[in-house]
């Protein structure tokens, strides 16, 4: 299989780690927390931090 490497950590949305880590999927993320994340991302490249993956979605 062609599966990259580096492992996704689960974390909660409203946890610390989810604020300083890119490869992680969130858990419990809720609309208001997806902005916050989003914010603290927005500077981190689209193809690469999956915190900005995940909350770019959320937005309309
Ligand atoms: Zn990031």
């Amino acid at each position: 299989m062609s599966e990259p490497t580096y492992t996704h950590m689960f974390v909660r949305a409203d946890s610390l780690l989810a604020e300083y880590l890119c490869h992680v999927e969130l858990l419990d993320l809720t609309e208001p927390r997806a902005e916050q994340l989003h914010a603290l991302h927005r500077d981190h490249a689209r193809g690469s931090c999956l915190v900005l993956a995940a909350t770019d979605r959320q937005s309309p």
